[in-house]
């Protein structure tokens, strides 16, 4: 699939709407459309990256901030009780995007294991 058509590359551009709560040089922060807790926040690169298992030592900047950002946020979102940071990655992972993200989960009590 090319970054044309990639759906998450499309909401980074402003080109699909969706309820942005965070924006910088690096990332976007939008609430998932489908939430599975009561705050479901997804944190996505600018850049195109498949998915985590596409990523080497070069992207440990990019993973730092997308995952400071997603602490940022829980306690901005007021997820002092706790959330859940989740990065499916691959068919068998349940990833159905190809374009990293970060799952901010939260507002809820978590289950282990998932699912
Ligand atoms: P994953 O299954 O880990 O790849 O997660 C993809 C997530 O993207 C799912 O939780 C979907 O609900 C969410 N999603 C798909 N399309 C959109 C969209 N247009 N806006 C917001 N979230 C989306």
């Amino acid at each position: 699939m090319g970054m044309e058509e990639c759906v998450f590359c499309r909401i980074v551009r402003g080109e699909i709407p969706a309820t942005v709560v965070h924006q910088d040089e690096l990332a976007v922060a939008f609430r998932d459309v489908r939430p599975q807790a009561p705050t479901h926040v997804l944190v996505v690169p600018r850049r195109h990256v498949a998915s985590l298992a596409e990523t080497t030592g070069e992207d440990a900047p990019l993973l730092g901030h997308l995952l400071a950002l997603a602490a940022e946020l829980a306690r901005r979102l007021g997820l002092a009780s706790g959330y859940r940071v989740v990065v499916n990655t691959g068919p068998q992972g349940g990833q159905t995007v190809p374009h990293l993200h970060l799952h901010l989960l939260g507002g809820r009590a978590m289950a282990w294991p998932p699912g």
